[in-house]
């Protein structure tokens, strides 16, 4: 006859059998989030907790993971270091390897979501360029910190947590790319970093944001409409070769020397960063028409943060033989005219590009 303890035993261990075989068919049946981690402030270290400076970039992408036990319990989470820069030094090189692996993982179904982790300077950037060349309906949320990893009240695992939340929600498939940070959910293609310094640094001038995620939930208020159409103007590979465009700010008084000297360069475009409603003065007016004489695609943008700039109205665009970036940033609309700029050269054909996405 077994003893009382031996019995005790073998239920202990047919009890810690049966826990592990559920808590592993719970966490297969978990979403799977890849973190692509690029660097910038979430993985910075600085020289102590009460100082801001430090470096962008330093933590590895598990050390990172580890500071949100919690998510464990929501989703299955691999992290893949694709950089480690800080965002001022994000390249057309790193974005072409981001979007190239995207589309590799969900094309071989390696997860349910995508979370990236990038520096707040150049996040909006990347967001859209990834926007606008990843086809998949399954998500893609960037985040970010304003304060690196050993500050004190560091927002980095918060906003990774928050992010991990937007990626797994089911409302989420088919919204595009998007920015997850100190709680606001922003669209790729309207979020603009608003502040240096706050920890809320993200807005959408234009829209606001599209929803918020609070207490691990996630609320949506709207969806962009240019998301609903799911065709991205562009297939990136690994031998696409983006044309160089420039963007060029504009001043009281300013001279056109830097058209002039991107003329001279043989840029393939130029984004004019104009005052108001994408204005320039007569020497930027006498450049332009230079600029385009040389075959360069020039585009009226505007400084202002938020409004657009209209097709034919201070500014005859169609004798002047310019474009309109819509309500796209400079910085943004230098993005989809490189793009664009992949496929054709057609003036009426590129701005058809800035009125649909
Ligand atoms: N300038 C660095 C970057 O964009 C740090 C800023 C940040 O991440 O907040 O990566």
């Amino acid at each position: 006859m077994k003893s009382i303890e031996t019995k005790f035993r073998y239920a202990l261990t047919g009890f810690l059998l049966f826990l592990s075989v559920f808590a592993i068919a719970q966490s297969k049946e978990l979403p799977r989030v890849i973190i692509l981690a690029t660097g910038g402030t979430i993985a910075g270290a600085g020289v102590s907790a009460e100082r801001a400076g430090y470096t962008a970039g330093k933590i590895p992408i598990e050390d990172l993971i580890g500071t949100i036990p919690a998510v464990k319990k929501i989703a299955n989470i691999t992290g893949e270091q694709v950089a480690s820069v800080g965002s001022q030094d994000m390249t057309i090189e790193i974005w072409k390897k981001l979007a190239i692996r995207i589309n590799e993982i969900f094309a071989k179904n390696e997860a349910d979501a995508i979370v990236i982790t990038h520096g707040t300077d150049t996040q909006e950037e990347t967001a859209y360029f990834l926007d606008l060349v990843v086809p998949s309906e399954r998500p893609v949320v960037l985040t970010g910190s304003m304060r690196p990893s050993t500050a004190i009240s560091a927002d980095g695992p918060k906003n990774l947590y928050d992010a991990i939340t937007v990626a797994v929600n089911p409302n989420t498939k088919g919204r595009g790319v998007l920015v997850s940070f100190n709680e606001g959910i922003y669209d790729a293609r309207e979020v603009m970093k608003m502040s240096t310094t706050k920890t809320n640094a993200f807005g959408s001038p234009n829209t606001g944001p599209v929803g918020q995620a609070y207490d691990g939930r996630v609320e949506y208020y709207l969806r962009s409409e240019r998301e609903i159409n799911p065709k991205k103007p562009v297939v990136i590979t690994a031998d696409t070769k983006f044309p160089r465009v420039d963007i060029v700010y504009m001043y009281a008084d300013a001279p056109a020397d830097q058209i002039d000297m991107l003329i001279g360069k043989k840029v393939d475009g130029i984004v004019i960063a104009g005052v108001g409603n994408g204005n320039f003065n007569k020497a930027y007016m006498e450049a332009v028409k230079r600029a385009v004489k040389a075959g360069i695609i020039v585009c009226r943008a505007s400084r202002a943060p938020s409004g657009r700039v209209v097709l034919h109205d201070e500014i005859n665009d169609d004798e002047l033989g310019t474009i309109v970036s819509d309500d796209l940033t400079p910085q943004k609309a230098r993005i989809l005219l490189m793009l664009g700029l992949t496929k054709t050269k057609d003036k009426k054909q590129l701005q058809e590009l800035f009125f649909k996405y």
